[in-house]
């Protein structure tokens, strides 16, 4: 249920509201925006009459809402979120690009492809040193010492990094990680989402494989419950019965979530094809139907890559596909 307050409500009666809110066994979530005042009841609902919060004369309108997720709903926050890293906003007009190499392999890859897609527009380093792979038998990136190289590309170029975490026991190795990457693999690892609800880090949380967008959102609401409200949803594609691209890309689920939810969102165009010509379009399409960002991988060598070459762009394929995604966005006035 969502309680909608008049303009001028004073404390004290707010507070009067809140406290028999309470008193049902209900939490309160409250966004105070620039013209109301909106209170979300979380919890079980039916026990409260409407007609006797309407009849409260600091109540304009009060709605019940379905839907599961209470804390990532647009209903309970109108406003866009805007999530802040090291400076860089995203969400609102904000649009961010994150690209880098699937895999961290030595600190030389890491930083000459760090120093090429910042000098191309991303703003923030991506690179994988916990890999999440079919195989036992396929490359399972470099760990703790590639969580270090990307702390020097870091340093070397002042991007910031976003790295996947694939278990809670590595927590403590994502200190100085900027953005923590939950894959699609872990998107429903529920103990590892109520934790990084404790943290204060920014997290990107990547659409299940086979996930709909409702469990996203729910996934998106554990952290929030937890107290983390710095979340950036990723569509990364879903499996369907196609099986000419790795994924299917959903870009529906694009403006949908946006409609239903006030987090941002951005678009993996790489792991949602697995094939690298493909990857240029689906990032212009995802402007085009409003995305607040992408997440690329770029290699500078992708034949030789240890994972995902296919889909990884050259740096100078990035940077001609960067050109088109700032004329883009630029056309729908959105700041890069
Ligand atoms: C990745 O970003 O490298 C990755 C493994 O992505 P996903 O979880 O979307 O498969
Ligand atoms: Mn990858």
């Amino acid at each position: 249920m969502v309680v909608i307050l008049k303009q001028d409500a004073p404390k004290q009666q707010v507070d009067e509201l809140l406290q028999w809110f309470n008193s049902y066994g209900l939490k309160t979530n409250i966004v105070v925006g620039e013209h109301t005042t909106i209170v979300g009841l979380i919890g079980d609902t039916s026990v409260v009459n409407i007609d006797n919060v309407v009849a409260n004369e600091i109540v304009e309108t009060v709605k019940r809402v379905q839907e599961p997720y209470k804390n990532v709903n647009r209903k309970f926050h109108p406003d866009d979120s805007v999530i802040e890293v090291e400076g860089e906003k995203i969400g609102h007009g904000n649009f961010k690009v994150i690209a880098g190499p699937c895999s961290v392999e030595s600190e030389e890859q890491i930083i000459e492809v760090a120093k090429r897609v910042k000098a191309a527009g991303a703003k923030f380093l991506r690179g994988g040193a916990f890999k999440p792979r079919t195989s036992p038998y396929s490359f399972q990136g470099l760990r703790a010492d590639g969580i270090e190289m990307l702390l020097e590309a870091k340093k070397e170029t002042g991007l910031p990094i976003v790295t996947e975490i694939m278990s809670l026991q590595h927590l403590d190795l994502f200190n100085d990680v900027d953005i923590i990457q939950v894959g699609a693999r872990n998107m429903q690892n529920f103990e590892l989402l109520k934790e990084l609800g404790h943290s204060k880090k920014a997290i990107l949380l990547k659409r299940g494989l086979a996930n709909t967008i409702e469990e996203f959102l729910m996934s998106a609401e554990y952290i929030y419950a937890g107290g983390n409200s710095n979340i950036i949803l990723c569509e990364r594609g879903i499996r369907t019965f196609e099986t000419m691209t790795r994924n299917t890309l959903d870009i529906s689920a694009v403006p949908l979530i946006k409609k239903i939810s006030h987090l941002p969102i951005v678009v993996d165009p790489s792991h949602a094809t697995g094939i690298v010509s493909l990857v240029e379009p689906l990032a212009l399409a995802s402007v085009a139907c409003g995305a607040d960002g992408l997440m690329i991988e770029v290699h500078n060598n992708p034949k030789m890559a240890l994972s995902d070459g296919a889909q990884s762009m050259t740096p100078d394929g990035f940077d001609e596909t960067m050109n088109k995604v700032k004329q883009l966005a630029g056309f729908y006035n959105m700041t890069l």
